[in-house]
C-alpha cells in the first residue's frame, strides 16, 4: 500500500504558483489576486476561509476577505456581487457555502460572472467541463485529478466507482475520470443513496472516490485487494480524547481498508490540501487568461 499525500504534493504545487508568481512579477505582469465572501460567523466556513486566505499569501497573490453580516438582504448580496464582477483588479473570487437561509444559494451563484468563477460553480464552467472545453474545474475534483495524474496511476479502462453524486464531487468527478484524456477514460458507475447493493459495485472496482460524508462508511469486506481509494469525505466526530473536542474522519475505515489498497489517501492530508492547491491554481489561470 502507498499513501496519495496530498499535503505534500499540494506544498509542490504551491512551490510551483510561488515561482509562476515571481515570474510575472519580474516581468511586470499583475500579480494574481483572489477575494473571498464570507456571511456569518459558521465557525467551520472561518476555518476554511482563514485557509484560503493564509494559502494566497503562501504563494504571493493579493487577497481580499470580504465579511458580510449574516443579516444581509439577497439584493444587498447580489449587488456586492455585481461591484465584484465589475472589479477589474480581481481575477477570481468564491463565495462560501452555506449561506444563510432566507438566501437563495443558486442565485448568487449564478450571479458570478463566469470568469471569475474560480471555484467552477456556474453552469457555463460546469458545461464547459462535461464538453472538454477550457473552464475552471471545481477545486477538489481538480485536485483528485491533479493527484492521479502526478502519481502516475493508470486509470485507463479501469471501473471507477464514485460515491455520492453532489455538484461539487461527485458529479464532476464521475465525468472527468471518464472524459478522454490522461488521467481520464475510466468506465464510471455512480452510486448514490438510492443505490441498490453498492457494495456489489465496490467489490469489483479497480478505483473507489468516496465523497458522501458518512465517517468509516467504507469497509474492507467492501472492497477488492489492489483497489486505489481516494476518500473524499471530512466529517468532525465528536471525541473528548482531543484537544479541539472533535477528530475529522473520512468516508473510509482507513485501517482496514488500507490494508487491501494499492494506493489510498489518509484524512486528513490528502484529498483537502489538494483543493486549496487547486483554487490557487484556478486563480493563477483566471489571471493569465485575462492577460491574454
Ligand atoms: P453532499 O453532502 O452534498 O451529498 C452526499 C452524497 O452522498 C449524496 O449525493 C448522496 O446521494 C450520497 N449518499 C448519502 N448516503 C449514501 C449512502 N448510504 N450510499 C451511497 N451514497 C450515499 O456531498 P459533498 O458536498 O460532495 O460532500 C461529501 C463529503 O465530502 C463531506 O464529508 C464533505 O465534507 C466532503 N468534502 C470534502 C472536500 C475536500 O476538500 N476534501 C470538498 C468537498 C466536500
Amino acid at each position: 500500500m502507498e499513501l496519495l499525500d496530498g499535503k505534500k504534493l499540494s506544498q509542490q504545487i504551491k512551490e510551483e504558483i510561488k515561482l509562476a508568481v515571481i515570474a510575472r512579477k519580474d516581468n511586470g505582469l499583475k500579480v494574481p489576486h483572489l477575494a473571498a465572501v464570507l456571511v456569518g460567523n459558521d465557525g467551520a466556513s472561518l476555518t476554511y476561509v482563514g485557509s484560503k486566505v493564509r494559502s494566497c499569501e503562501q504563494v504571493g497573490f493579493k487577497s481580499t476577505l470580504i465579511r458580510l453580516e449574516d443579516s444581509i438582504s439577497q439584493e444587498a448580496l447580489l449587488s456586492k456581487i455585481k461591484a465584484l464582477n465589475s472589479d477589474l483588479t480581481l481575477d477570481g473570487y468564491i463565495v462560501q457555502l452555506p449561506l444563510p437561509k432566507h438566501i437563495d444559494e443558486e442565485k448568487i451563484l449564478m450571479a458570478i460572472d463566469p470568469n471569475k468563477d474560480v471555484d467552477g460553480f456556474h453552469p457555463a464552467n460546469f458545461g464547459r467541463m462535461a464538453l472538454d472545453m477550457e473552464s475552471f474545474i471545481p477545486a477538489t475534483p481538480f485536485g483528485i485529478m491533479e493527484m492521479l495524474k502526478r502519481y502516475r496511476l493508470d486509470i485507463s479502462g479501469k471501473h471507477c466507482v464514485v460515491i455520492g453524486r453532489s455538484h461539487i464531487v461527485g458529479r464532476p468527478i464521475s465525468i472527468l475520470m471518464s472524459q478522454k484524456g490522461n488521467p481520464g477514460n475510466a468506465t464510471v458507475t455512480l452510486a448514490h443513496s438510492r443505490t441498490n447493493n453498492l457494495e456489489k459495485l465496490t467489490q469489483k472496482a479497480d478505483i473507489i472516490i468516496s465523497a458522501l460524508g458518512i465517517p468509516e462508511f467504507l469497509k474492507g469486506d467492501m472492497v477488492k485487494e489492489g483497489v486505489i481509494i481516494i476518500d473524499v469525505g471530512i466529517t468532525r466526530v465528536a471525541d473528548e480524547n482531543y484537544p479541539k473536542g472533535y477528530v475529522i474522519k473520512g468516508d473510509v475505515d482507513f485501517k482496514d481498508v488500507a490494508l487491501k489498497s494499492s494506493y489510498i489517501t489518509p484524512v486528513p492530508g490528502g484529498v483537502g490540501p489538494m483543493t486549496i492547491a487547486m483554487l490557487l491554481k484556478n486563480t493563477l489561470l483566471s489571471c493569465e487568461r485575462r492577460a491574454n
